[in-house]
């Protein structure tokens, strides 16, 4: 019974593995074909937006895994905030206003810690985490 069951299960293991490495090897594929078709920008520095909202919706469309620290033109580190770039409160319609980069300025960087240091250098201190996207 034990050499039938064995017999059974040995082209069984043979046929997961193989299974498991190709869909390992799909994945790979998959990952190298979707970041070639995404624009990769520079990953070094952050850009700054201020009285350009198409440019800066733009940014957050291309980089939805991108941060984004809203501070007031002013850089008054008071009420301002570090936000995932998919955080709805700094997307779509402007819950203050029409514009979204005209009293508050949005600086845009691929890590956290390039606006904790420009915030750090303009402003004085680092913002505060938005409570809604947690960055
Ligand atoms: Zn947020």
């Amino acid at each position: 019974m034990w050499g039938v069951a064995k017999r059974l299960l040995k082209p069984l293991a043979g046929f997961i593995a193989q299974r498991l490495e190709r869909s390992g090897n799909a994945g790979e594929v998959h990952r190298t074909e979707g970041s070639a078709d995404i624009p990769v920008r520079e990953p070094s520095g952050e850009e700054c937006f201020q009285d350009d909202d198409q440019c800066y919706l733009d940014w957050i469309d291309r980089n939805p895994r991108g941060y984004v620290l809203n501070i007031h033109r002013t850089l008054n580190l008071s009420d301002a905030r570090l936000h995932r770039a998919s955080c709805r409160t700094i997307r779509g319609t402007p819950t203050r206003g029409t514009r979204w980069t005209s009293e508050y300025i949005k600086v845009c960087a691929h890590r956290t810690g390039l606006l904790d240091a420009w915030a750090e250098s303009k402003a004085g201190g680092r913002a505060m985490r938005c409570r809604v996207c947690d960055p």
